[in-house]
């Protein structure tokens, strides 16, 4: 069965954490870096495109700050990621020469991927670089990003690359053999669950909190972007990277790790950019009526079912859409600013020329551009 779902896997993104790639004293491990690299280049030998994702920066620059710890303060972590990243970029390069491959630095913020033109740009450049043979090392631009735009962390990253690179499988290389039914650190009666068909609220639950002292993310993080990569119809498979040919073993469809099934409810590539990448700029509430139609019938937002507006977004923002319960059950592009939506809220599309003076369209979110979560 894994070897059906990967036999059509030409473009992959593998996504590396910062505890694979450290040693225990955290410097970079280059016997571990070595060994990914020489898989990669035994996939490239088959043909199959490779996109990497790589953690690393902040641990690799953390030595040659002198700091024993984790960086705590925002500054430090970015003075350390600006020394890493070019220590992890030279570490790649040095790996991946011997098989004859080049890598290439790309360094990606939300804000970046969050503008429909440089998303569309990004894919264009990595298009080019893997025509030319080369692999892309992408990881969070560290240096310039602040808290609230941050990705947060490379596990949600590499999901949102799964859609800029239309790659057809992610592959997590992390510290533990796969996910397990509950924390194999702390209960040792926690299982491996080879296959996770669709991630319910039950193996979110399993998943918990975060785990490593090394990295950002945690094995929730790594479920969350196995269910976002699923809703752009990508699996995922999540393995330990610090295995040798585990990379080689998963592509070949051998049962290592855990195999995240995309489910059937994907979303187009544009609406996926629009529910996932994009960070929401406001909350529009609205009444009962409006939420059942937006949820079954696959209607637009008119104004009329909206009942308040809450935050500052200019029209063309990315918005929460919330029921009555408060709770979001939709995201969408408002083609009304909050201003605009505050005046508009309860009436009728034909009110909105008088109302305002103008009107951009009849719907506040169109359903094009809305989607139910
Ligand atoms: N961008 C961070 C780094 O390279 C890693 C973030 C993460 O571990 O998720 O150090």
């Amino acid at each position: 069965m894994r070897k059906d779902i990967l036999k059509n896997v030409k473009r992959v993104v593998v996504k590396i954490g910062s505890r694979v790639l450290t040693d225990d004293a955290g410097a970079l491990d280059m016997a571990v870096i070595g060994r990914i690299c020489a898989d990669i280049a035994g996939l490239r030998a088959t043909g199959v495109q490779v996109v990497v994702v790589s953690s690393g920066a902040i641990a690799a620059g953390r030595s040659e700050l002198g700091l024993t710890a984790k960086p705590r303060t925002i500054p430090q972590k970015q003075a350390a990621a600006a020394i890493g990243q070019t220590r992890l970029m030279r570490a790649y390069e040095e790996a991946l020469a011997p098989h004859g491959l080049k890598a290439a630095q790309v360094l990606l913020t939300s804000e970046d991927l969050g503008s429909r033109q440089r998303f569309l740009n990004a894919r264009a450049t990595l298009d080019t670089l893997l025509e030319y043979g080369i692999i892309p090392v992408i990881n969070e631009n560290d240096t310039v990003v602040v808290d609230e735009i941050k990705f947060g962390d490379n596990d949600n990253l590499s999901a949102l690359v799964t859609n800029v690179a239309e790659a057809h499988l992610l592959l997590i290389l992390t510290d533990i053999e796969g996910f397990y039914s509950a924390d194999p650190r702390t209960n040792p009666d926690a299982t491996l669950i080879p296959l996770v068909k669709a991630v319910t609220r039950e193996v979110e639950r399993a998943a918990g909190g975060t785990g490593s002292g090394v990295g950002t993310g945690g094995m929730a993080t790594k479920v969350g972007a196995a269910k976002k990569a699923g809703k752009n119809g990508v699996p995922t498979i999540m393995v330990s990277g610090k295995r040798e040919g585990i990379i080689a073993a998963a592509l070949a469809g051998r049962d290592v790790g855990t195999l995240f099934l995309p489910g059937t409810d994907g979303l187009n590539r544009r609406k996926h950019w629009i529910a996932y990448t994009l960070k929401p700029a406001g909350r529009v509430m609205v009444d009962e009526g409006a939420a059942e139609v937006l949820q079954k019938k696959g209607k637009s937002l008119l104004p009329s079912g909206i009942v308040r507006v809450e935050g500052r977004f200019d029209r063309g923002a990315c918005v929460r859409v919330c029921g009555p319960d408060g709770k979001e059950f939709a995201r969408g592009l408002s083609d009304y600013s909050s201003s605009e939506i505050s005046r508009l809220a309860g009436r009728k599309s034909s009110e909105i020329e008088k109302i305002l003076g103008y009107r951009y369209a009849d719907v506040i979110v169109h359903r094009d551009n809305l989607v139910v979560l």
